[in-house]
């Protein structure tokens, strides 16, 4: 059978953090909504085997597959944008390409020859490269390139593009190049030095690019887009400008405008057709045209880094558009609440949802603020360690076990309410050995919600060693907080409610992972829902006074 599938990489320059995972997956939208079938994925060249291991503070979000895969935050956005899911196969790292060829050293499959960069950890990329590809399911694989060109961990990656471009055919492997083109305020000019610089040493490792995105703040005229067709060996049409944008979503269009799906679809010999936008556009006017707001308040330890919470922040975008309501989201740094100022940080907003995390730091001002949304009926949304600490603050503050805790943070609690899971206790790596991925959980009839996500049975993507302790689940739920949503094999608690409450949800799980443009998360959608029917009660209020 021969192999039919394009590879479209996506390579950076010049400097980091220029959006080559938005760019990847709004090429990807375009020609999904023209027909193909579409992945991406990404490769890192870091050493770490994955980004579990990672500090949010050092690399943003860990966004986790279905298949568990704890991955990069883009694998978010490409999930987002395409409404695909995404599998460990989409995100490989230096780190796991190494280990998987020491593996096989150590097994002897090399047959005693010396083990080098090129030709086994090059072979080694591109068989991963390709194993996507190989699968059959897709006409088109992008896959984005982690880091910079010219830095030295990069190289393995450029020369496996190299030669994959011989292996496969020219006509069946482009190279996008996304760089920025800085304007100097001094002189009033855009610069296309760096540009220039950095293809070149993109060619110095034998790989030319065939299109150039432009990241820009201003627009680029024509005749500085010949400039770079001429001096970086482009043809004038495969120079695109990419335009700051006010929203990551406006991208697709503006790469449609510029012509980006047309020169990448006529450079690998296949048609071009008229995407099908009108979900993702009806998605955008909603978006724009908010008929009102609502002010959330996400309450965690990373707030400072936009990155940390992305899928969070996403999952409040499309649920925001779904209500038609823009959700205002003010990041309370959980370090810095006590009871003294709690009242003054919390009572203006209409929600309030407490974020997930690991560690001590913050707690007590998680456990503060729950209890305040609680005893104020102000919705709550607890996600993961969030719906943890509900489950703390109730049985300490309604239960009266002063002492209650997790023994993630007091391993000695004589009241565990939280504890570390089983199968968890035998676990001493951290890489890779949490509860993760996907996993069912049934809900119980006539809760919030089975009413919100109308289905008996749900599966929820996971991250997480602790867990609700089942020795005291009758004395909370008859103080009235409920499990309503159960692991049908093992019975572990993976949703808790007050019904009391006008609005009172934890889960165990990670919803922000799986909502996309297409399809927002029920439970965002409700929970902003309910920030909006919350204002507009406190709005009747004041108004009354
Ligand atoms: N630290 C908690 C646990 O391991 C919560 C994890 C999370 O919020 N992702 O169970």
């Amino acid at each position: 059978m021969t192999n039919t599938t394009k590879y479209i990489f996506v390579t950076g320059g010049v400097s980091s953090s220029l959006g080559k995972g938005i760019i990847a997956a709004s090429l990807a939208k375009l020609l999904q909504a023209q027909g193909y079938r579409v992945t991406i994925q990404k490769f890192d060249p870091y050493i770490n085997v994955d980004p579990g291991t990672l500090n949010p503070y050092e690399h943003g979000e860990c966004y986790v597959t279905e298949d568990g895969a704890e991955t990069d935050l883009d694998l978010g956005h490409y999930e987002r944008f395409l409404n695909t899911p995404t599998s460990q196969a989409n995100n490989v790292t230096t780190g796991r390409i190494y280990q998987s060829v020491i593996q096989k050293e150590r097994q002897g499959e090399f047959l005693g020859k010396t083990v080098q960069v090129i030709p086994h950890i090059t072979d080694e990329i591109k068989d991963r490269i390709q194993i996507l590809g190989n699968s059959g399911d897709f006409d088109i694989v992008i896959t984005e390139i982690g880091g910079t060109v010219g830095d030295i961990e990069s190289l393995p990656y450029i020369e496996a593009v190299r030669q994959l471009r011989w292996d496969l055919g020219q006509q069946n492997v482009i190279v996008i190049h996304l760089t920025l083109i800085p304007y100097l305020s001094a002189a009033g000019e855009l610069k296309t030095k760096p540009t220039q610089h950095s293809v070149k040493t993109l060619m110095e490792s034998g790989v030319q690019a065939d299109v150039l995105v432009c990241r820009t703040e201003h627009e680029l005229p024509y005749e500085l887009r010949r400039k770079l067709a001429l001096f970086c060996n482009v043809e004038e049409n495969a120079v695109i400008q990419s335009i700051d944008a006010s929203t990551i979503y406006d991208v697709p269009n503006f790469m449609l405008d510029e012509g980006l799906d047309k020169v990448v679809l006529k450079k690998l010999g296949l048609e071009c057709r008229t995407p099908d936008f009108k979900g993702w556009n009806a998605f955008l006017k909603r978006h724009k045209n908010p008929k009102t707001e609502v002010n959330i308040g996400l309450i965690g330890k990373y707030v400072e880094l936009q990155d940390s919470y992305k899928s969070i922040l996403e999952s409040f975008i499309h649920a925001g558009a779904e209500n038609e309501v823009k959700v205002n989201v003010e990041s309370i740094h959980s370090e810095y609440l006590n009871t003294d100022n709690i009242k003054l940080k919390l009572s203006h907003l209409d929600g309030v949802l407490v974020a997930p995390g690991f560690g001590e730091r913050g707690i007590e001002g998680k456990i503060d603020a729950v209890k305040y949304v609680r005893e104020n009926n102000i919705p709550f949304f607890g996600i993961c360690l969030g719906m943890q600490m509900a489950v703390i603050e109730f049985s300490r503050h309604v239960l009266g076990i002063a002492d209650a805790d997790s023994t993630e943070m007091n391993p000695d609690t004589p009241n565990p309410v939280i504890d570390l899971m089983e199968e968890q206790k035998s676990i001493t790596d951290k890489g890779g050995t949490m509860r993760l991925g996907a996993w069912s959980c049934d809900l119980k009839k006539g809760s919030k919600a089975y009413n919100i996500y109308k289905e008996e049975t749900i599966k929820e993507r996971h991250r997480h060693r602790y867990e609700f302790n089942g020795v005291y689940r009758e004395q909370i739920e008859a103080a009235g907080m409920i499990a309503t949503g159960l692991n049908p094999d093992t019975g572990l608690v993976e949703i808790i409610e007050i019904p009391e409450h006008p609005w009172f949800i934890g889960v165990q799980y990670h919803p922000e992972y799986s909502s996309t443009v297409a399809r927002p998360h029920p439970l965002f959608v409700a929970f902003v829902k309910a920030a909006l029917k919350h204002k507009t009660k406190k709005k009747g209020v004041s108004m009354a006074q």
